[in-house]
C-alpha cells in the first residue's frame, strides 16, 4: 500500500517543475520567496501522497482497533511555518540546501519568507500544533479540525511605545501548503425555528444557511510514513449574489449575505465586548462544530454503514469550551437527520466525547446567554434542556435534599448574583455541558487537575468520580528543539545519539554526563551563538545592541495579569536603582528580552506593554548603566519568534501566581533548550522541578495554599509595600513619572491597582523573586556550576514530550478500552 519513500532526487525534480512554475509566474530570477513557494509545492506532492497511503490504512482498519480515530476539535492551531518541519520529516533538507544554493540563496533566508500560520491566541493553540506532530509520529488515525482564519489573530505593531493592531494578513500571497477539497462541502444553519412533523419528530428549519468548504494541511512524521491532517473550514455564502439587487445597481446588497458569510473567515476572537462580536464567536463555533461532525458521520457511514457503532470507532476531544456545542449538534444530528432514539444518541454520544479544561479562572469559564443561543441554535437549546432536565433527575435521585446543588450543577446559570454578568440573564454553562456529555475530562498538569476537581469542578467531581484525571502537557521535540535548535541537536546527538527526537526520555543519558566540563563548555558555546543570531535579530529589528555575553533573562507569552510581566518589570526597575546607586559594583550584566500580545480589549495588559517601553526607554540611554542592563520588547510574537528567542535564552521567566498557570508549555520549550527557570510552584514547573531536581530550579513566591491563606485573612499589597525600600522605591518612581516624562498621570491606575487590589500578589512575591534573581546572579558567575546545572535540566525534560502525553490520550481516553 505505501509508496517508497521519496528520494532527494525525486524531491529536486518536483523542486526544479514547480520553480519553472513559479518562475513562469514571476517572470524574473528566483528570489528566496520564489524558492519557498517552490519547495513548499514540491513538499506538498510528496505530502499529497504519504496522506492517501494513511487515510486509506485507517479506513481499512475496521472495528477491531483499539484505538478511535480521534477527531481532535480546537477553535486554535498556532502552526507557525511548515517548510522546515516538512524538509526535516521528509529527511530532504540537504538536497534542498543545495538546491538553494544553486540557486543563490541560502536555506535559513529562503525559510525565513514564509508567514506563520498564527491562527492561535497563545498555550492552547501551540498545543494543539504539538498535538498533530505527534499524532503523526504516534500513527494515531486522526483529524484535527479548526477554522480557516483570513486574518489569524491580529499582527502585533508597536508606535510610541503603545501596542497597535493591525490583521495579520498571511494568506495575502496565497498558502502554498493547503490542499482544497472541493468534495467536501457541508451545509451549516442559524437562526430560524424548529418544526415538529406528523410523527412527532422534531426539524430545524435555519433562516440562514452558510457552506462549510474544507481546506487541508498535512503534517508529516519525522519517523514513519504517515502524516496527521488539520481540516480547516472556511465559511461561504450557500446563494450566489442577489441578482436582482445587482440589477437594481444596488451592488452592495446583492452581496451583503456574502459578507456576513465571509465575516466567519476573519478573525480568530473576534472583540467580545460587543453584541455582534459575541454573535460572531458563537457562529464560529456552531460552524467548526456543525461541519466537522458531517464530515466524522459521512465518513463513519463509508467505512461501517450505519451508525451503531459510532462511539465506540470515534473520539471527539474539545479543546477547552470553545467547541463545547459538539454534543449538542451530535444529538441533533442523530436525533433529527439520522433517525436513532434519545437513548441511542446519548450513548454513542458519550462514549465519543471528551475534553480537556485549561483554565481555572472563573471568568474564563465560556458562558452564552440563552437569549442569544435560542435565536442562533433555537434547536440546540431544546437538546441542552433535554440533556439538563435528564441530568438534573439523576442528580436529585442522588442527592434529593440538595437543592443548592442541583443550582450549582445545571447546565443553565438562571441568573440572578451569582452570574458573573449579573443583570440575570439565563446563560448556557459550555463547560457543565462539556463535563455532562463526556466519558473523561482531564486538567493539563498535576497541580491544575487536583485544583480543578477541588474548586470549580468539585461538584461535578462529586457527581461522577471516575470521570476526571490529568494528563500533564508537552511539546513536540522536532520543532521545539531539532528544528529551533541546530546546534544543540548535534551536540546531543554526539553525547548521546539521535534517539531522543523520537523519545525524548533518551534526554536522561545525559545526566551522568553533566558534570563533564567538556560538555559544559559545548554547551555554553552553543548557547552563546544562538544568542549571537538573538543579538542579531534585536539589532535589525529594534536597531539596539546588547551583549552577548550578558545573561539573557526572557519571558515571553500573552501579556496577562497573572502571568505577572509586571513583576518582572518591577525587579527591572529596581535593578535600575540600585545599578544608579553603586555602578561600581560587580554587576552581572542583564538584558532582559520580553514578547508577548496584549488581547485587544484588555487595558491593563496594554498599560503593561506600554509600561515596558517607558522602563527600556529610559534604562537603555541611561550612560551610567551601560551593558549591565537592557529591557527590550520584540514585537509580534509569535511561533516563528519564539523559535528564534527560546534558543538563546539562559533565565526563563515563569513566574505567575501560584494557582493560576494550568500548565504552560513555554517553561518546558526554554528548559528543554538549556535555560534555567526562575519559577513559581506553579503549573507544570511542578513536575519539571520534580524531573530534574528542585534544586536545578530557582523557585520562589507563596504556594497555592499560602495565597488563599493570604487571601483570607484579607490580603494587605500597602503593607507589603512600606515594610520593603526597595519595593517602595521602584513604585514611587513610576508614580512619580520618572518612566513617562514626569507624567504622573500615566500609571496612576496601575500603581493603584497594585497598591489596593493587587489581585495577583505581586506585592506579596516581590521581595522572594528579588532574592531568587540574587542566586541567578551568583550561579551565572560560576560557568561550570551553570552549565552542570544546565546538562541536568536537559536531562530531566525527558517526559514532556507530547508524545508522552497524546500516549496517555490514547490510554486512557482515546482507546476503545477507556470506554470500560
Ligand atoms: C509555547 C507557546 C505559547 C505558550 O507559552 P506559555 O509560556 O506556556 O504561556 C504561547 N505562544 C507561542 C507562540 C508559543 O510557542
Amino acid at each position: 500500500m505505501t509508496t517508497a519513500a521519496p528520494s532527494s532526487a525525486d524531491l529536486t525534480v518536483a523542486f526544479q517543475q514547480a520553480l519553472r512554475r513559479e518562475l513562469h509566474v514571476a517572470g524574473t530570477a528566483a528570489g528566496p520567496r520564489a524558492l519557498m513557494r517552490a519547495a513548499a509545492n514540491a513538499c506538498r506532492e510528496l505530502l499529497g501522497q504519504r496522506w492517501a497511503d494513511t487515510q486509506a490504512a485507517d479506513a481499512s482498519r475496521g472495528l477491531k482497533a483499539e484505538v478511535r480515530r480521534v477527531h481532535y476539535l480546537s477553535m486554535e492551531f498556532l502552526m507557525g511555518r511548515a517548510l522546515g518541519n516538512a524538509l526535516a520529516a521528509l529527511k530532504l533538507d540537504d538536497a534542498l540546501r543545495a538546491a538553494f544554493s544553486a540557486e543563490g540563496q541560502a536555506l535559513p533566508d529562503v525559510l525565513e519568507r514564509e508567514n506563520d500560520a498564527a491562527l492561535g491566541n497563545g498555550g492552547l493553540g501551540r498545543l494543539a500544533a504539538c498535538f498533530l506532530d505527534s499524532f503523526a509520529e504516534l500513527k494515531l488515525p486522526s483529524f484535527g479540525y479548526g477554522l480557516r482564519y483570513q486574518y489569524g489573530m491580529f499582527a502585533q505593531g508597536v508606535q510610541g511605545g503603545r501596542q497597535v493592531e493591525a490583521p495579520d494578513d498571511w494568506m495575502a500571497l496565497g498558502n502554498p501548503w493547503e490542499v482544497m477539497r472541493p468534495e467536501l462541502r457541508y451545509p451549516v444553519g442559524f437562526g430560524g425555528r424548529v418544526e415538529v412533523e406528523a410523527s412527532g419528530a422534531r426539524r430545524w428549519v435555519p433562516a440562514e444557511a452558510l457552506v462549510a468548504q474544507a481546506y487541508d494541511f498535512i503534517v508529516p512524521a519525522h519517523h514513519s510514513e504517515r502524516v496527521s491532517t488539520l481540516r480547516q473550514w472556511h465559511a461561504q455564502a450557500e446563494a450566489p449574489i442577489d441578482f436582482a439587487a445587482f440589477c437594481r445597481g444596488d451592488h452592495q446588497a446583492a452581496a451583503a449575505h456574502r459578507v456576513a458569510a465571509d465575516a466567519l473567515n476573519w478573525v480568530l476572537y473576534p472583540d467580545d465586548s460587543t453584541e455582534s462580536g459575541r454573535v460572531l464567536r458563537l457562529k464560529q463555533e456552531a460552524f467548526l462544530v456543525s461541519a466537522s461532525l458531517q464530515d466524522l458521520i459521512a465518513r463513519h457511514l463509508r467505512e461501517f454503514g450505519s451508525l451503531e457503532q459510532l462511539g465506540r470507532a470515534n473520539a471527539i476531544h474539545l479543546n477547552d469550551t470553545h467547541p463545547a456545542l459538539a454534543p449538542a449538534e451530535l444529538m441533533r444530528l442523530l436525533l433529527d437527520e439520522h433517525g436513532l432514539s434519545w437513548d441511542q444518541a446519548w450513548t454513542i454520544t458519550r462514549q465519543a466525547v471528551s475534553y480537556t479544561n485549561h483554565t481555572l479562572m472563573p471568568e474564563a469559564l465560556e458562558t452564552w446567554p440563552v437569549r442569544l443561543f435560542e435565536a442562533l441554535l433555537p434547536r440546540h437549546l431544546e437538546i441542552v434542556y433535554e440533556i439538563n432536565h435528564r441530568f438534573l433527575a439523576q442528580v436529585k435521585r442522588q442527592f434529593p435534599d440538595d437543592a443548592d446543588l442541583l443550582r450549582r450543577v445545571s447546565l443553565i446559570d438562571e441568573g440572578g448574583q451569582h452570574g458573573h454578568f449579573g443583570g440575570g440573564e439565563r446563560r448556557v454553562r459550555m463547560a457543565a455541558l462539556s463535563i455532562v456529555a463526556s466519558h473523561r475530562v482531564n486538567g493539563v498538569a498535576a497541580l491544575h487537575s487536583d485544583l480543578m476537581v477541588k474548586t470549580i469542578f468539585a461538584d461535578y467531581a462529586r457527581l461522577f468520580p471516575d470521570r476526571f484525571h490529568n494528563v500533564t502537557n508537552g511539546v513536540t521535540p522536532r520543532r521545539w528543539l531539532q528544528q529551533a535548535n541546530p546546534g544543540l541537536s548535534t551536540l546531543l546527538d554526539g553525547r548521546i545519539g539521535t534517539g531522543w527526537r523520537h523519545d525524548l526520555e533518551e534526554l536522561a543519558k545525559l545526566k551522568p554526563l553533566a558534570a563533564d566540563v567538556r560538555l559544559g563548555e559545548q554547551l555554553l558555546a552553543v548557547k552563546r551563538e544562538n544568542k549571537q543570531r538573538l543579538a542579531d535579530r534585536i539589532r535589525r529589528d529594534l536597531g539596539m545592541t546588547v551583549a552577548v555575553d550578558s545573561l539573557f533573562d526572557v519571558q515571553i507569552k500573552r501579556i496577562h495579569e497573572y502571568k505577572r510581566q509586571l513583576l518582572n518589570v518591577l525587579h527591572v526597575v529596581a535593578r535600575y536603582q540600585a545599578i544608579v546607586a553603586d555602578p561600581r559594583a560587580d554587576w552581572v550584566p542583564r538584558t532582559v528580552v520580553i514578547a508577548g500580545k496584549a488581547a485587544s480589549a484588555y487595558a491593563m495588559a496594554k498599560a503593561i506593554i506600554q509600561l515596558t517601553h517607558d522602563v527600556g526607554r529610559v534604562i537603555n540611554s541611561d550612560p551610567r548603566v551601560g551593558d549591565r542592563l537592557k529591557l527590550v520588547f520584540l514585537p509580534n510574537y509569535g511561533v516563528s519568534l519564539a523559535e528564534t528567542i527560546i534558543p538563546a535564552a539562559d533565565l526563563s521567566e515563569q513566574i505567575s501566581t501560584a494557582g493560576t498557570e494550568a500548565s504552560g508549555t513555554g517553561n518546558m520549550k526554554f528548559a528543554l533548550n538549556g535555560a534555567l527557570t526562575i519559577g513559581t510552584w506553579d503549573g507544570a514547573n511542578i513536575e519539571m522541578a520534580q524531573a530534574f531536581g528542585e534544586d536545578n530550579m530557582f523557585t520562589f513566591g507563596l504556594r497555592t495554599e499560602q495565597v488563599d491563606a493570604l487571601k483570607r485573612v484579607g490580603y494587605e499589597p500597602r503593607h507589603f509595600v512600606e515594610q520593603n525600600a526597595q519595593l517602595h522605591a521602584v513604585m514611587e518612581a513610576i508614580a512619580r513619572g520618572d518612566f513617562s516624562q514626569g507624567d504622573s498621570g500615566r500609571y496612576r491606575a496601575l500603581v493603584d491597582r497594585l497598591l489596593n487590589q493587587d489581585v495577583y500578589l505581586l506585592m506579596a512575591d516581590f521581595a522572594d523573586y528579588v532574592k531568587a534573581q540574587e542566586r541567578v546572579d551568583a550561579l551565572f558567575r560560576d560557568r561550570t556550576a551553570w552549565a552542570e546545572r544546565v546538562a541536568l535540566n536537559i536531562a530531566g525534560m525527558g517526559m514532556f514530550s507530547s508524545d508522552r502525553t497524546i500516549q496517555e490520550y490514547i490510554d486512557r481516553v482515546w482507546s476503545v478500552k477507556s470506554l470500560g
